[in-house]
């Protein structure tokens, strides 16, 4: 099952490359478009996104929403399906409080399917899928054990990544360069490498990196967990008590979260930003 959901972005970008590929580049290039997924909020998001026409949001959130299904079955069978009464609700009652603030940053979100399930696993690890459907793992609560504000700040994060579809992003450029792979091809008749395709996709779109993804929705985060009333200065600790597990073997959410010693001071000033945000809503 871990095997299955670490797969899950890989085999969706693929599922979507298969059916839209044969778009070719003319309609590729008609169809991206420069969006705006969220507003920037007081964290101040105003990266330019690029997306890609032949992807919806909603045809992402449908892969998503099955994908999900057909994990949670799975869970439910193995017996790994929210096994702690207390641990699910506790998971369960900060994400909602969390949702109940989505739409300060994009409001259709408020009625998006969400959707948490707390999952039997040793693996430190939590993720929210396109259009709102997450798990959060018992080796995340065990190995971490997160205050409640921590615990906010590691779904607010997942939740951020949702709000940002940062995954619907990822299957633009991989379709980018995977069009603009095909096309260099045709013109000087090799066998382009990907590491070509992406480069051109890179020098074409400008496309940002992960890095940029991971500030993203540190600072979203931050902000949506002060607006649902949870200390924002709680990221802080919670990062730090997932580095000091690394080791020899790293927690799961590091490797997909990387972790450079810039973004320690990042979140610290965001959290810093929404500190009159936090105080109004622990006063409500
Ligand atoms: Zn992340």
């Amino acid at each position: 099952m871990l095997k299955q959901i670490v797969m899950f972005n890989r085999r969706i970008i693929n599922k979507i490359l298969r059916r839209t590929m044969v778009g070719g580049l003319a309609l590729f290039l008609a169809a991206c478009a420069s969006v705006q997924t969220t507003s920037s909020g007081v964290v101040g998001i105003d990266r330019k996104q690029y997306m890609s026409g032949l992807v919806s949001g909603e045809s992402l959130s449908l892969e998503a929403s099955q994908q999900y299904s057909s994990l949670m079955s799975q869970a439910r069978a193995q017996g790994a399906l929210d096994n702690n009464p207390a641990q699910t609700k506790r998971v369960q009652t900060i994400a909602r409080n969390l949702i109940n603030h989505v739409s300060a940053f994009r409001p259709d979100a408020s009625s998006w399917k969400w959707e948490v399930h707390l999952l039997d696993s040793n693996e430190v690890n939590a993720w929210c899928m396109p259009g709102g459907k997450m798990a959060v793992y018992t080796g995340l609560i065990n190995a971490i054990k997160p205050t409640d504000d921590e615990l906010a700040a590691v779904i607010g994060h997942e939740i951020a990544h949702a709000l940002r579809e940062h995954s619907r992003e990822q299957v633009s450029q991989q379709m980018a360069a995977g069009i603009g792979l095909s096309v260099l091809a045709a013109i000087t008749g090799s066998s382009a490498t990907a590491d070509l395709g992406a480069q051109l996709n890179e020098v074409m779109f400008a496309l940002p990196n992960s890095r940029s993804h991971e500030a993203e929705a540190d600072r979203i985060g931050v902000e949506l967990a002060a607006r649902a009333g949870y200390d924002p200065r709680a990221a802080l600790t919670l990062w730090k008590k997932m580095e000091a597990l690394g080791g020899s073997r790293p927690p799961e959410l590091l490797s997909t979260h990387p972790s450079p010693a810039s973004r320690m001071s990042e979140i610290s000033a965001a959290a810093e930003r929404v500190m009159p945000i936090y105080k109004q809503a622990v006063k409500r």
